[in-house]
């Protein structure tokens, strides 16, 4: 049987906005395309507080929305930096439900209460961290966060409990960032010669200078056994012109690639679009000059409700990434995170836009959806919980190569749970045996006994 052409709606991914479309948002009517290009100009006019936003936007949004904004800034666990380039990707038509507004600026009519499970740094980050900075969980891999600053700020970061400004309600800890602790960061690598793969995170190398760039690369180039780095950055997704405009930046993470070339190591960029709206003729210079440079680039997605938790919306994500050359890698689940509750989905979720994604084009090009288990599990293929209990929102995981023995528990979000399932997290003594009946049917120890 002959398959039938694909209709036309099928080449969606191919359609790419073009066009000055800043010039719709009041304050950069008067851009152009130069300025608006210029990645010195994006940093000095990020949005960082509900005035900026006003004077930004104006008219496009009521008096009651900036309102909304003033508050949910008040209450939001991290700081907020919005680049010109996502304000004017923000369909502020429909800024409440808009995908892009939905990650950057919080609003307090959309908070929710927190989960009673969760902590500041779910992940235990920081008790995995031999040197400040460092954090050695996998055995042959791990992750340097040699600065806390970013771009942009996502509301959902998993490291609000370092990354940005102190903020109104969270302390930051600091990471790795000065010379000395980068140096013990490096010695720590040398030391462990089952270290072949690091993951230079943050904050985000965007906001490295080149010449750090080059301090790092050259620093973990020098280090026999490390075979594999990636640079992570959001940048891309958040402020693509940098790319085109930044030339020593750029010039030196292709001399560190190139180096890297040379030695028999990979070096590749790792960033973080979430959403097709992300996505411009800006975007698609960028990566073409990344691809020119034969710079590997893949992709790692948060889920998150409202912004990608359709499936129609993730897999146009998916299809327009791998048609710029971006390999989409993961897609997480969403941290158990401060403050966003607004912003989680629950695992069936994700097994659902897991389903639907897989089949619609090359299979290295098709993520794998993950949930990094709180407690240091690692990540987990999301499919493969030892139990679900779907009624209360329990997911029992293990990782038999991170942490031998252990479960993992994620939490899907409460109000996405039935009436009956949220009453009974309201009791904590009910919501503890919910857990510990759920790690034993996964085959767990039974470590629970009711008062
Ligand atoms: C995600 C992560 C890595 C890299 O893991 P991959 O699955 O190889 O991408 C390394 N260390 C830590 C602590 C991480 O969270
Ligand atoms: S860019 Fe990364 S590190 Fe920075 S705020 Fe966003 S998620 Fe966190």
């Amino acid at each position: 049987m002959i398959k039938p052409p694909a209709p036309p709606e099928a080449f969606a991914y191919t359609k790419i906005r073009q066009g000055e479309f800043w010039r719709a948002i009041p304050k950069y009517r008067d851009v152009d395309e130069r300025t608006f290009l210029d990645h010195i100009w994006q940093g000095q006019n990020s949005v960082k507080s509900p005035d900026e936003l006003l004077a930004t936007v104006e008219d496009l949004v009521d008096p009651s929305f900036i309102e909304d904004a003033r508050e949910g800034f008040r209450r939001a666990p991290m700081a907020v930096r919005v680049s010109p380039y996502m304000i004017a990707s923000i369909d502020w038509s429909k800024p409440y439900t808009d995908p892009i507004r939905t990650q950057f600026i919080p609003l307090a009519s959309r908070l929710r209460p927190d989960h009673p499970r969760l902590t500041l740094d779910s992940l235990h980050e920081l008790e995995d961290s031999p040197v400040p900075g460092l954090t050695h969980r996998y055995v042959d891999k791990a992750l340097f966060l040699p600065l806390t600053v970013c771009p942009v700020y996502c509301r959902f970061c998993t490291r609000s409990y370092a990354i940005g400004a102190d903020t109104d309600v969270v302390d930051k800890v600091p990471l790795a960032r000065t010379p000395k602790q980068w140096q013990d960061a490096f010695d720590y690598i040398a030391s462990r010669p089952e270290l072949e793969d690091i993951v230079i995170s943050g904050g985000d190398v965007y906001q490295l200078p080149a010449k750090s760039i080059l301090t790092i690369g050259e620093a973990l180039l020098a280090i026999p056994h490390v075979r594999r780095m990636r640079f992570a950055t959001k940048g891309p997704a958040v402020m693509p012109m940098k790319i085109l405009t930044d030339h020593a930046w750029v010039d030196a993470v292709t001399a560190i690639v190139e180096k890297g070339r040379k030695l028999g190591k990979e070096v590749v960029i790792h960033t973080h679009f979430n959403n097709p709206n992300e996505i411009s003729w800006i975007t698609e210079r960028a990566m073409r000059l990344l691809f020119e440079r034969a710079i590997t680039v893949r992709n790692q997605t948060v889920l998150i409700r409202g912004v990608n938790d359709d499936p129609n919306v993730m897999q146009l994500l998916v299809k327009q990434l791998g048609y710029l050359h971006v390999h989409p890698y993961y897609v997480y689940m969403h941290d158990l995170v401060k403050g966003v509750e607004d912003l989680r989905t629950s695992i069936q979720t994700a097994v659902d836009v897991e389903k639907f994604v897989r089949g619609s084009t090359a299979g290295f090009n098709t993520p794998t959806f993950v949930c990094d288990a709180p407690g240091g599990g690692g990540k987990r293929d999301v499919h493969s919980f030892d139990h679900y209990d779907r009624e209360n929102g329990i997911s029992v995981y293990s990782a038999p190569s991170v942490k031998p023995g252990k479960h993992f528990v994620y939490f899907d979000p409460i109000d996405t749970l039935g009436p009956e399932a949220q009453a009974r997290w309201q009791h904590p003594a009910t919501a503890e045996a919910m857990i510990a009946d759920a790690i034993v049917a996964a085959g767990g120890p039974r470590t629970y006994v009711p008062a």
